[in-house]
């Protein structure tokens, strides 16, 4: 519990933002005994069109969160995980199971966004109804005389003893705690979409995690589930020299993709005309930060290391910081400064280099070398080994937020 004494109130922590690492972070928190208000500038959950993977690292906190069972009625997992070749759909299994030198749980479980944050809402409503404040827009947040303050567009404020800026990668949290955080464009921009199976054909049902790989593009694609109808989730990444804006409900257009994906499979182009809705955006990376936390305020998930998509990481990331935040405060037992720097000494550093790994991986999934067969295939088994996966993964993979030293 946050407060041993019953005769002092609890904690009161107050969140800015109710996406993946809000709603986890409150969640961790209402069940050590903290009180939580979040607030969320949408006026709603909005539906957002698009798939997740959680990986074992960020399976550990839903696990200890109580949403194993529940994750498992959404979850559509995957027999396998292939890196194919762009022109013939042929796979190599990455899962680096069996006689791999791995020790590391690849196991995913896929989820449509929308329905991991109706989990993790219902999650919070049921311990605390009123929780959630939708459509309060926060425009920053300070410290002040031992409370910290979030401050909200209609020039009122909210105090509570702690600030989560949750407010993803615009974070308006970060940027009134440490400045703007100027971002740049990586080279490359990003297609989602998301395709009915009633729109494909039958082999688009396999259980299998695919990441095509060409020589100037990649897709990730995977079946994905809502109340027993069928979906194939997949995102796409592409050089070019053309900047797009940053945001990732910009819509985009069919001739478009088939122009960036001419010559690929007929799969992924059947994927592409399927969709429901195309969206479009360029990707940008913002330089890390060395500190996440000021006084009584500090930040988690892409609010503090939005990151590329290559690693499969942002959302897992999220919920480890969410869930070491709560047992930093917990441990903190009411010094929330020393709390909010163990948070920091504790996450910072793998985040960052997280983040890193994960914009390196942008110069191994597009290559020269992918264009034909006869270089592409030598090119997937090198960087693609059970040694090349296992040095890129298990420390990813092996992370347990629920029980590492803090
Ligand atoms: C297409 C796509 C696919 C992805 N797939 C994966 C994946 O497979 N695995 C993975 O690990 N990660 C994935 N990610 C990344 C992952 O979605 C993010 O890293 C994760 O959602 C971060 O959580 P968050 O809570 O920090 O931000 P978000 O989930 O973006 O939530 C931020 C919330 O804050 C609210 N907000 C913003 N500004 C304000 C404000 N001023 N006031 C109040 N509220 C505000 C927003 O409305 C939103 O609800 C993917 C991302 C995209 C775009």
């Amino acid at each position: 519990m946050s407060d041993s004494n019953n005769t002092h109130p609890p904690t009161h922590v107050i969140i800015a933002g109710a996406g993946m690492g809000g709603l986890t972070l409150a969640l961790a928190l209402l069940k050590k005994g903290f009180d939580v208000d979040i607030y969320e500038q949408s006026p709603e959950l909005r539906e957002v069109g698009a798939g997740l993977w959680i990986s074992a690292n960020g399976a550990k906190v839903m696990a200890a969160l109580g949403l194993k069972e529940t994750l498992e009625k959404i979850n559509l997992p995957p027999q396998d995980r292939l890196i194919r070749f762009w022109k013939t759909g042929e796979g190599k299994s990455v899962y680096n199971r069996g006689n791999s030198p791995s020790n590391a749980d690849h196991t995913l479980i896929q989820v449509l966004r929308s329905e991991l944050q109706r989990v993790l809402y219902e999650a919070v409503v049921a311990i605390k109804p009123d929780a959630v404040h939708f459509g309060v827009r926060s425009v920053g947040a300070d410290t002040v005389d031992g409370r910290a303050r979030l401050m909200l567009d209609d020039g009122s404020h909210i105090e509570g003893d702690v600030v989560v800026g949750c407010d993803g990668a615009h974070s308006r949290i970060r940027q009134s705690m440490f400045g703007p955080a100027p971002a740049r464009y990586t080279g490359a921009l990003a297609w989602r979409g998301l395709a009915p199976m009633s729109k494909l054909k039958p082999q688009h049902a396999e259980a299998l995690a695919s990441t095509w790989v060409g020589p100037t593009a990649h897709v990730t694609t995977y079946p994905v589930q809502k109340n027993g109808e069928m979906f194939v989730s997949f995102s796409a990444q592409v050089d070019s020299d053309t900047w797009h804006t940053e945001s990732w409900s910009e819509k985009g257009d069919l001739a478009d993709a088939l122009k960036d994906f001419e010559g690929w499979h007929q799969d992924i182009i059947d994927l592409f005309v399927g969709s429901e809705n195309l969206f479009r955006w360029g990707l940008f990376v913002r330089d890390p930060l060395d500190a996440w936390s000021k006084g009584q305020v500090t930040l988690v998930g892409d609010a503090c290391h939005s990151m590329t998509p290559y690693l499969g990481m942002g959302v897992n990331m999220t919920m480890e910081d969410a869930f070491v935040l709560a047992r930093c405060l917990e441990q903190g037992g009411g010094d929330i400064v020393r709390a909010l720097g163990q948070y920091d000494r504790a996450r910072i550093d793998r985040a960052n280099r997280t983040k890193a790994e994960s914009l390196r991986m942008f110069g191994i999934f597009h290559s020269p070398d992918l264009t034909n067969a006869e270089t592409a295939w030598p090119y997937i088994d090198r960087n693609w080994s059970a040694e090349a996966v296992r040095e890129r993964y298990d420390w990813l993979l092996q992370y347990d937020a629920t029980a590492v030293e803090i």
